[in-house]
């Protein structure tokens, strides 16, 4: 039997394949087999061999994604045959990625594994729509919080959840945004606190700015849908100063700044 080889968990970032870390297209390059998602995008699979095996793990477009413990199978399979193995994810590895069970799952195996972190899709998200996700005296915390609880797990609490940070950041929450704008509001924030709803981030980019309150009625107007991450706090006002990239309209808005 070959020398077991290492597992690469790489972090594609958010979809715009330049925000790649060179560490990892580095590895990408030498991979044998790579096992990637759905949200990793097709240009940042290009950068590896011609010949390395690309495996699709992931479940978009009315595809049935493979079981986890498929994936986990697999990798360990291929590691213990020598195969220099990559496992590609969308944003960053450990953040709503499932990379801490695959990790798991590797050390019980016994097979060694890196993790190479990648640029998540909330601070993509914030960060291209001229949202600074800390500024001080209007945000000094931010909370990376799921919208869509893994099952079995306990529900989020959003009525808590509205005074543990200054700006949230929700990750898989557009199709729940009703719920999460209800517990929010239950939870004391105001009703006129700033809300972005961002879709394919740092690609499309398509943003729609609203109030807590008219935010699961303009998702819904303007058609967004997963994947799209949620912002939700004050800070979200200074994009009217800080954007940078042209609007839909292609002007910047005109809103007074802080
Ligand atoms: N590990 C990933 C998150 C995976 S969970 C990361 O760090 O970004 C999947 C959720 O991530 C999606 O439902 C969506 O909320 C968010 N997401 C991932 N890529 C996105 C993108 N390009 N634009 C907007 N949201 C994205």
């Amino acid at each position: 039997m070959n020398c077991p080889s290492k597992v690469y968990l790489i972090g594609a970032g958010p979809g715009d394949p330049e925000l790649l870390t060179l560490k990892a297209a580095r590895l990408l390059q030498t991979a044998d087999i790579l096992f990637h998602d759905a949200l990793a995008n097709p240009r940042i699979l290009d950068l590896a061999r011609p010949d390395a095996q690309r495996v699709d793990v992931g479940k978009r477009g009315g595809r049935i994604s493979t079981p986890q413990l498929s994936i986990q199978a697999q990798m360990i399979h291929a590691a213990q045959r020598g195969l220099q193995v990559v496992r590609l994810k969308g944003g960053d590895p450990f953040i709503f990625g499932r990379g801490g069970e695959e990790c798991m799952a590797l050390r019980a195996a016994g097979i060694a594994y890196e993790i190479v972190p990648g640029i998540t899709s909330g601070m993509a998200a914030a960060a291209y729509a001229g949202v600074p996700l800390t500024y001080r005296a209007v945000s000094q915390s931010v909370l990376l919080v799921t919208g869509h609880e893994a099952p079995g797990a306990a529900p989020v609490d959003w009525r808590r959840m509205a005074g543990v940070a200054d700006t949230l950041v929700i990750y898989m929450g557009v199709e729940r945004v009703e719920k999460i704008r209800d517990g929010l509001l239950a939870g004391g924030l105001s009703p006129s606190t700033p809300a972005l709803a961002v879709e394919w981030a740092t690609l499309q980019q398509h943003e729609v700015h609203s109030t807590l309150a008219d935010l699961p009625a303009q998702i819904a107007r303007n058609g967004l849908k997963s994947p799209a991450i949620l912002v939700i706090g004050a800070v979200v006002e200074m994009s009217a100063c800080l954007s940078w990239r042209p609007s839909g309209s292609g002007a910047l808005p005109q809103a007074a700044c802080l």
